[in-house]
């Protein structure tokens, strides 16, 4: 039978035990601080920013809230990051994406001090996953690789295949799954005989953005399925990148959309904030 594997109990899980740390911290009186930064008004950005104070609340981290006016110039939101860089008692900083098209995205991602890039965007953080260094790493693949373990899904020695080469889920998942020991493809849109390659994957991981575009002969009877895709179909329901229904009766286990890869996204974020305490220290 196929295990659906569940994002929602796994990122609960996850939250409680941090839940726990946060406490054990507060009690050595030490208070983890994520500010987070939302230029405009953007709707769908809201929703996450709000998602991400409700998990900082239930976990016991403090969030300082920056929402400040879509006409923001580029210098006075780099000035407010600077600040926050320096700053003793903010361990985490992040800026909501996409940020109006009049600021510079990657040189406000690259102004934030490495050692509080809680996203795990800055290219000191992804040079450090590249050579096995302590850092920061991406949210959305971190989660990935809690949801094979804690699933009892071995990594080691698997064939692994990534569809897509973002910077923020892509290539850290590639990397990540190579630091597991596994044996790394990355297809994209320029791959010849996509499906001649995925479907050599033990584990495939779908991160193409295309709805629904994974079919089940996209994928080797047995395999793991990790669908990254986020987007609403015709019905106004959320569906992945995976067509779940012909390819889950093929597969060992299966992330479901929604409930499978995006519950994790916050949960390492949390953790990525209560991690930053340690890497301060260093
Ligand atoms: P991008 O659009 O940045 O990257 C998509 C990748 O897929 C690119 O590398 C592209 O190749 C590749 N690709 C596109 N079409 C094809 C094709 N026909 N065949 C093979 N490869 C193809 O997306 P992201 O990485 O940011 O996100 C991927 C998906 O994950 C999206 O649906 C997004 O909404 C979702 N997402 C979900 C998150 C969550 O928390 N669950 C978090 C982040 C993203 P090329 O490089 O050649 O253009």
């Amino acid at each position: 039978m196929t295990q659906v594997i569940d994002g929602k109990q796994i990122s609960a899980r996850i939250k409680d035990e941090l839940k726990e740390k946060v406490a054990w911290l507060k009690e050595q009186g030490t208070e983890v601080t994520l500010a987070v930064i939302q230029v405009g008004k953007d709707p769908a950005s809201s929703v996450y920013v709000n998602n991400k104070k409700k998990a900082c609340e239930y976990i016991g981290i403090r969030s300082l809230s920056y929402e400040i006016p879509e006409e923001t110039s580029e210098k006075e939101l780099l000035e407010l990051i600077d600040e926050l860089n320096n700053r003793q008692d903010v361990n985490g900083i992040l800026v909501q994406l996409p940020l109006p098209g009049h600021i510079d995205e990657e040189k406000v991602l690259d102004r934030i001090s490495p050692l509080k890039d809680v996203d795990g965007f800055h290219p000191q953080n992804v040079g450090a996953l590249c050579i096995g260094k302590s850092g920061f790493v991406s949210c959305t693949p971190a989660g990935i690789i809690q949801l094979l373990k804690r699933s009892g899904i071995e990594i080691a020695g698997k064939e692994c295949v990534v569809i897509g080469r973002s910077n923020i889920v892509g290539k850290p998942m590639a990397l990540l799954l190579l630091r597991e020991n596994g044996t790394v493809t990355i297809a994209h849109s320029r791959t010849k005989d996509l499906k001649e390659i995925t479907r050599r994957a033990d584990i495939l991981v779908a991160a193409v953005g295309r709805p629904k575009m994974i079919t089940a002969d996209y994928v080797k009877e047995g395999a793991v399925v990790i669908d990254v895709g986020i987007h609403r179909n015709e019905n106004n329901k959320l569906c992945g990148d995976v067509d779940y229904d012909s390819v889950a009766p093929k597969c060992s286990a299966i992330t479901p959309v929604p409930g499978g890869v995006g519950p994790m996204t916050i949960a390492m974020l949390m953790h990525n904030c209560v991690e930053s305490v340690s890497l301060q220290k260093m």
